[in-house]
């Protein structure tokens, strides 16, 4: 059996309970060496088989899969944050299923969750953001071309943009471009949850030249709009005035709603 096992952002201890107790038991572990923290290696039995992916191409990860499962071998594929957000898992997944062999998948914290954590707020606001676009720029991976920061920009919604460190100043003019103003409160988020992690907040109009006096240029999110301001409205949810399934209205709370803004 096959185990694509989240890692989380960084810290050995934002992986899951499930993704250590497959680490713990596995014979082959596969992890993308670029991001994973090597700590989690630890957490390896003596006779382990480590491999680091980042050396490797498509074919020889599944070679590795194919020989391990041939002898009858339990794997963890070790992806960095959450394998559903830039894994490359689905190329995996499909060639592992054409060869009938059989996997399952383990989520995990994805650095946009710990990026949150480190600037600690929240990207759904209500009356200000109630969607998080999780976009990148084009780089050498193509973006499809209705889905460029331009267009995404336009909605002043939450955005968080991956893989994007090293172009941040085409960045920030494709963000104003496409509607957000210059003013628009950003955050760099460096290696969120690691001991090195560091968060520089700014502008969209400062982001390049912020990365720059950082001497930042890779592992890094930028997160942009307005949810890193300071006004919202309360929620509906914990309202005095809102009855919902598990609530009746009491009105009689008002005197404490006053953080409506
Ligand atoms: N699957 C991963 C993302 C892999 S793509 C996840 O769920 O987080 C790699 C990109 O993710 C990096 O270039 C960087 O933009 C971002 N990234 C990964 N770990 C990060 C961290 N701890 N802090 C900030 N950004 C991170």
């Amino acid at each position: 059996m096959i185990h694509f096992v989240g890692a989380g952002p960084g810290a050995v201890d934002l992986i899951t309970v499930r993704g250590k107790d497959l680490l713990e038991q596995a014979d082959v572990v596969i992890y993308a060496g670029s991001l994973v923290n090597p700590q989690l290696l630890a957490y390896v039995r003596e006779e382990c088989l480590i491999l680091d992916s980042a050396g490797m191409t498509l074919e020889a990860v599944i070679a590795a899969m194919e020989r391990a499962e041939a002898e009858n071998k339990m794997t963890v594929r070790l992806h960095t944050g959450d394998p559903s957000v830039y894994g490359a898992l689905r190329e995996q997944m499909d060639i592992l299923s054409a060869k009938g062999l059989l996997f399952d998948i383990v989520p995990g914290v994805s650095s946009f969750c710990a990026a949150a954590a480190a600037v600690q707020a929240e990207y759904t606001l209500p009356d200000v953001s109630q969607s998080v676009i999780i976009t990148r720029m084009e780089g050498r991976t193509p973006v499809p071309s209705r889905q460029k920061i331009a267009d995404y920009a336009a909605h002043g919604a939450t955005m968080v943009i991956f893989l994007s460190t090293g172009m941040l100043y085409k960045l920030q003019t494709e963000l104003t471009a496409g509607g957000y103003g210059e003013e628009t409160p950003s955050a760099i988020v460096y290696k969120a949850s690691w001991p090195e992690e560091k968060v520089l907040h700014c502008r969209i109009g400062t982001l390049a030249q912020t990365a720059r006096e950082a001497g930042i240029d890779r592992t890094a999110l930028i997160l942009v709009g307005d949810f890193l301001g300071s006004s919202y409205s309360r929620s509906q949810l914990y309202h005095p005035c809102f009855s919902h399934g598990c609530r009746k209205a009491d009105p009689s709370q008002l005197a404490y709603s006053e953080y409506k803004k």
